[in-house]
């Protein structure tokens, strides 16, 4: 079985201000009763305030990104052993804002999944197409290959050991949800490409995912959950979300 999970992607949005009220709010409402598990990923600065605020609580704590050195030269880079500091369990790697906008290769990717498995981190591997390429034709291609580079450096047993979240890029904050076929499909071919390790890696969607339709999404068998971006934003909406998940 599966536990399904939830993971907040605040991207750079928050202040300790506003951390601090969702926060509250959150924890009003999740008391850690249900089945499904939750993370939050916030900008690296607040993962002190975080660690603080959920000490005992049923929400464990995520970064955006990670480095793919150790340490060293690399101005501006967190390696895996600092966000280990702050009590992180996942890292999320190769979410598309960083494939696109910091040019990060599928290499890159490998690279930074294998260094926070390294650490004892889970890593958050997303991967998706463009609608150019969905378009194209070329979805389940470039799903695959974006697989395969991380499987090819890290081994497929360890993708047992992390956690993917299939995100088409057209549906990140857009407003357009994948329907819950779309994403089923995609859901199903990764989970066929994973192999004998197939069902014991939880499999995330991810893409302007409501309250309103995450029921239906979850419903999907080779959907366990969602990595939510925008929604995640605000506390109502993030535990209507995961609710669903149970
Ligand atoms: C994301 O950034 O991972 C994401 C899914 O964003 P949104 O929910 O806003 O589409």
């Amino acid at each position: 079985m599966r536990r399904p999970l939830v993971v907040a992607n605040w991207k750079m949005n928050g202040s300790k201000q506003t951390n601090s009220q969702w926060l509250q709010e959150f924890a009003g409402l999740w008391q850690g009763q249900q089945n499904a598990e939750v993370a939050v990923c916030p900008p690296a600065v607040y993962l002190a305030q975080l660690q603080q605020a959920l000490a005992g609580q049923a929400v464990l704590l995520g970064a955006q990104d990670v480095s793919a050195a150790e340490s060293g030269a690399y101005t501006g880079e967190i390696s895996a052993a600092m966000l280990s500091e702050f009590n992180c369990r996942y890292a999320i790697v190769g979410h598309s804002e960083r494939r696109e906008y910091h040019a990060e290769s599928n290499a890159q990717v490998a690279a930074k999944f294998v260094a926070a498995q390294a650490q004892g981190l889970v890593p958050l591997l997303c991967i998706g197409e463009t609608l150019a390429q969905r378009e194209a034709g070329e979805t389940l291609a470039v799903v695959g290959e974006q697989l395969r580079a991380v499987a090819k450096l890290a081994g497929v047993e360890a993708m047992t050991r992390s956690v993917i979240a299939y995100e088409p890029v057209w549906a990140i904050g857009t407003g357009l949800t994948a329907s819950p076929e779309q994403a089923q499909e995609v859901h199903a071919f990764i989970r066929q490409q994973l192999g004998g390790v197939a069902q014991d890696v939880r499999v995330l969607y991810g893409g302007s995912v409501k309250p309103g339709s995450a029921v239906e999404l979850f419903a999907q068998q080779d959907i366990d959950g969602a990595l939510v971006g925008g929604a995640s934003l605000n506390s109502k909406d993030f535990y209507d979300i995961c609710r669903a998940a149970q």
